[in-house]
């Protein structure tokens, strides 16, 4: 069997598409756009390439996106005052914060700067607030990855309600709500962290499989059953020649690539999964999309919510 590909631009297309009337009649009702706030705390270079892409596909969506950039020596308190104006700012119906933050700022920065962001402005999702009615099965703004993975799995049809799903990985930004968002839907779930033991035949158990663990090429043909539908969540960029050659196939272009750039970002998934999934998201060109799609849908959402639209 060779796994059905699960294409991440397409859905993200789509999403797009779908929001474009809603910005159009937003922007005529109020005279202005919807508008996205994203600050960014110095020069990690992936941070840059994220916000980057999150600014364009804004702008080309007919949003109001503005950078706030600050130093990476910038204070916490200097950040949480940047905060408080764009949550007092009428222009802004939604803002980001680029995690992850310097470490300079203290191991629990990122949380405070969450909690501190209004949550009717919450487009990450990431406020207890939000966390909460995602909880209670009445989600209002939803973390953008999962949210595009549950749009993804009812693009393809996926059967949710009566599966047995498995989510690796527990974090408060992919894992949990993940897991929240397809017991919503009925599915049967079984949350999985670093400290679970037989991982792979509790993953082996799952119609549908969400890595979401951050460790390249983890999951191999072993944690899949025959015909499962596979979630590749983790974005890895892999500079080890050895681990890059236990990937991919002598010859192949993802392998020459490397040779070329001397690195290749790669997902949890390892690729010879494909010959066992029944469906799965490649990386690149899987989930990613989907996570800024769902940002904009997410600021849409949030504009039109508090003008109470
Ligand atoms: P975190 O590091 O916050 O969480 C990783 C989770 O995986 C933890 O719960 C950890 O368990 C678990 N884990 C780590 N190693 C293992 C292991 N060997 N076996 C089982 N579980 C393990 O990562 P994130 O959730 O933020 O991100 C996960 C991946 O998704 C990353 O690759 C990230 O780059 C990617 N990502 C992609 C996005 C996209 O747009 N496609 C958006 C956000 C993230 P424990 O809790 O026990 O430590």
């Amino acid at each position: 069997m060779t796994a059905r590909l699960l294409d991440g631009p397409t859905v993200a297309a789509a999403i797009r598409q779908a929001a474009q009337p809603e910005i159009a009649a937003f922007t005529a009702a109020r005279g202005r756009p919807p508008g996205l706030a994203i600050v960014l705390v110095g020069d990690d270079p992936a941070s840059e390439i994220y916000v980057g892409s999150k600014m364009k596909s804004g702008a080309e969506a007919g949003l109001r996106v503005d950078l706030e950039r600050l130093p990476a020596t910038a204070s916490i308190e200097a950040l949480l005052a940047l905060v408080a104006r764009l949550n007092a700012s009428d222009a802004h119906d939604g803002i980001l914060v680029q995690a992850p933050l310097p470490q300079a700022m203290g191991r629990h920065a990122a949380q405070r700067v969450f909690d501190a962001i209004d949550p009717a402005k919450d487009v990450d999702g990431f406020h207890p607030h939000n966390a909460g009615l995602l909880v209670q099965g009445r989600p209002h703004l939803v973390p953008c990855t999962p949210a595009g993975v549950m749009v993804m799995l009812d693009h393809y049809g996926i059967p949710l309600a009566g599966s047995r799903a498995v989510v690796i990985g527990r974090s408060d930004i992919v894992g949990k709500p993940m897991a929240m968002l397809l017991l919503r839907r009925d599915a049967t779930v079984t949350i999985c962290h670093s400290k679970t033991p037989d991982l792979a035949a509790t993953a082996a158990s799952a119609d549908i499989l969400v890595a979401a663990l951050g460790r390249p090429g983890f999951v191999t043909r072993e944690f899949v059953k025959p015909g499962a539908t596979v979630v590749d969540v983790g974005i890895n960029r892999v500079t080890d020649r050895a681990l890059a050659q236990s990937l991919f196939e002598p010859g192949s272009p993802r392998l020459a690539g490397f040779e070329k750039r001397g690195s290749v970002v790669v997902g949890d998934v390892h690729p010879a999964v494909a010959a066992v999934a029944g469906a799965l998201t490649p990386v690149p060109g899987g989930v990613g999309p989907l996570t800024v799609a769902m940002l904009m849908q997410n600021t849409v959402t949030a504009a039109k919510t508090r003008a109470g639209i």
